[in-house]
C-alpha cells in the first residue's frame, strides 16, 4: 500500500495520452479554485478517498497487454506526497506514464518528471501574475509554475500545454499573449479547450464560450505558430 488518495478513475480513455489507450487516476486535491473547474469534488484534499488503491492496481495487473498508458490527473496530483512510489508502481507493470498538471509545485515536479513519459501542462492565463491568481482562484507565485514549465521544456520529455477558454477570464487578445509566451519558451505543441459552463456560471453564453474557436485570425495564427495544435470541443 502506498498511500495515495483516488478520486475517481477512469478504466478506458481514448482522449487522456496522445495515441494511447489509458486508464487514468483522478487524485484527491488540488491547491487551485479555478472559478471553470468541473471537478470540484477532486480539490479537497481531506475527502474521503472514493477508489481503493489496492483494488485500482489489482484491475491494472488485469489490464496487462490490453492497456498502454496510466495517466495520473486530478484535482493536481503534485499534492501526493507518494506520488512518485504510485507511479513506479504503475511502471512495474510495464505501462507508459502520463501526468496531468498545473505545475504549482516545481520541487514536486522535479521528483516526479524523470519517471513520466508524457505530460500535459495546464496554461491557465498568461503569464501575469494577477491574471495567474484570478485564473487558478490562489495565490501561487507565478514563478513557481514558470519554473516547472521551463523544466519541462528543458526536459526533452514529449508534452502538451493547453488553455481552457473561459470567457469570463481569458479575451481572444489573452490566447494571442500565451501562444507569444509559450513560443518564447520554445513550446511547439497547444491546444485551445472549449469551457463548457458550470452549473453556477450563469453569465457565460454558448457564444461566448465559441468566440475563440470561431476566430479564423486566431486560429490560422495558432496553426502557423505551433507545430501541433488542436482544438477541442
Ligand atoms: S487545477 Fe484543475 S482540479 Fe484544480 S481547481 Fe483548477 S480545474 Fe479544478
Amino acid at each position: 500500500m502506498i498511500n495515495i488518495k483516488i478520486g475517481g478513475a477512469e478504466r478506458f480513455s481514448l482522449v487522456d495520452f496522445p495515441n494511447k489507450v489509458a486508464a487514468v487516476l483522478f487524485l484527491q486535491g488540488c491547491p487551485w479554485r479555478c472559478p471553470f473547474c468541473y471537478n470540484t469534488h477532486l480539490q479537497a484534499a481531506d475527502e474521503q478517498e472514493s477508489i481503493d488503491e489496492e483494488a485500482f492496481f489489482s484491475f491494472l495487473e488485469k489490464r496487462k497487454g490490453k492497456l498502454d498508458a496510466v495517466v495520473f490527473s486530478g484535482g493536481e496530483p503534485l499534492l501526493q506526497p507518494k506520488l512518485s512510489e504510485a507511479i513506479q508502481r504503475a511502471k512495474s507493470l510495464g505501462f507508459t506514464i502520463g501526468l496531468h498538471t498545473g505545475g504549482f509545485n516545481p520541487a514536486a515536479f522535479a521528483k516526479v518528471l524523470p519517471l513520466v513519459d508524457w505530460v500535459g501542462f495546464d496554461i491557465k492565463a498568461p503569464f501575469d501574475e494577477q491574471h495567474y491568481h484570478k485564473a487558478t482562484g490562489s495565490q501561487t507565485p507565478l514563478n513557481s509554475i514558470l519554473q516547472s514549465l521551463d523544466m519541462l521544456v528543458a526536459s526533452g520529455k514529449d508534452f502538451e500545454t493547453r488553455t481552457t477558454c473561459d470567457p469570463r477570464l481569458l479575451s481572444i487578445e489573452d490566447i494571442y499573449t500565451i501562444a507569444e509566451q509559450l513560443k518564447e519558451r520554445g513550446i511547439k505543441n497547444y491546444h485551445l479547450q472549449k469551457y463548457r459552463p458550470i452549473p453556477s456560471d450563469k453569465e457565460s453564453t454558448e457564444d461566448m464560450c465559441n468566440q475563440f474557436f470561431r476566430d479564423k485570425a486566431l486560429i490560422s495564427y495558432l496553426e502557423q505558430t505551433f507545430e501541433i495544435f488542436d482544438t477541442r470541443g
